[in-house]
């Protein structure tokens, strides 16, 4: 099995897939790890190739390519291509943007829009990701500044800056360890209460500025310390500070500025989520994040979820629960 993790360079990836065959036997030994090639529809494992290198399964007749439900799936655009965008995302630690992979993989800009996106859709943030010790909370606004817009599409009645028009994004760092970020509407205390109880395990201490939304942390189960940046106060003694989620916000707020210049509202959630694995999995090199990267992305529903799920177990009813295959996937891989 290829061993992504020696890839430490750009050239020593493309140096090793030179060719589509030797990318599709990548996927294939992800997939099939022992070997063994399964029908994605039926579960078979009598499945040989054909000539046209696709696999023929002899319990179901149905052909199928290595790709198949993968993030590969039905794709154009070549996989070396894929490899090649797939690698500057989990090397460069301020993100691609699609006008350079345009150029770096001979791609049109819309193509390469939608190839970063597909890949962005690997991270979602997981929902048990607990966060414990000393946690710290903040909150940050996303969108133009009011000096800069047009008259028309300036807020009424602002003072020179106003959180009306921005995106609210709510963040929470263990210290030392992992972030949770996201899109939020609002930072009213009754919205980030429940975001807090989800991630921050009870009995946590809280670090956070002295705004009045944190003020029921300590009656949800936390311990809560403030600091007042307002008094120009930024630590207290026994380190009760906010700089570690501030660091993050500094950091991400560079990425959208340098790299991507302008994000849409409907896709924050994503460049976030980025973020948040950038940060998350920071130790880490990049051709350990890119084996991970793959990993997830050859990631598919095993036949026999679908069968558990499904009330058609026959055979004969496969292309039934081959669409429902097909729906599952698409729910965790293009939502
Ligand atoms: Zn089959």
């Amino acid at each position: 099995m290829i061993d992504f993790t020696r890839f430490n360079t750009v050239i020593e990836m493309t140096d090793y897939f030179v060719t589509e065959e030797k990318c599709r036997q990548a996927i294939a030994e992800a997939r099939w790890a022992d070997g063994v090639v399964v029908c994605p529809y039926c579960g078979g494992v009598h499945c040989k190739m054909g000539k046209d290198g696709r696999y023929l399964c002899k319990d179901c007749r149905d052909k199928f390519s290595v790709t198949v439900g993968t993030m590969f799936a039905n794709t154009k655009i070549s996989l070396r291509k894929w490899f090649l965008a797939m690698y500057y995302v989990s090397s460069h630690k301020k993100g691609v943007s699609s006008c350079l992979i345009m150029r770096d993989c001979g791609v049109s800009q819309k193509t390469a829009w939608f190839m970063l996106h597909k890949i962005r859709g690997l991270y979602g943030q997981a929902d048990d990701n607990s966060l414990s010790g000393t946690v710290e909370m903040d909150e940050m606004y996303l969108g133009g500044r009011e000096i800069n817009k047009h008259e028309s599409k300036k807020t009424p009645n602002n003072q020179g800056r106003s959180t009306k028009t921005k995106t609210p994004i709510f963040g929470m760092i263990e210290r030392g360890g992992n972030v949770v970020a996201m899109k939020v509407e609002n930072t009213q205390g009754r919205t980030l209460m429940p975001i807090v109880s989800q991630f921050v395990e009870s009995g946590a201490t809280t670090y956070t500025d002295e705004a009045n939304m944190y003020n029921k942390l300590g009656e949800i189960g936390y311990i809560h310390q403030f600091v007042n940046h307002s008094q120009r106060e930024y630590v207290r003694p026994c380190d009760i500070h906010t700089n570690s989620i501030e660091g993050f916000w500094a950091h991400f707020k560079r990425v959208i500025f340098c790299t991507y210049h302008m994000v849409s509202k409907d896709y924050l959630q994503r460049y976030i989520d980025e973020q948040v694995y950038r940060w998350n999995t920071r130790k880490q090199s990049a051709s350990q994040r890119f084996a991970d990267m793959f990993k997830k992305a050859v990631k598919r529903f095993d036949y026999t979820d679908v069968l558990s799920l499904s009330s058609v177990v026959s055979i004969e009813h496969f292309r039934e629960y081959r669409t429902m295959y097909y729906n599952l996937w698409k729910s965790t891989h293009c939502a």
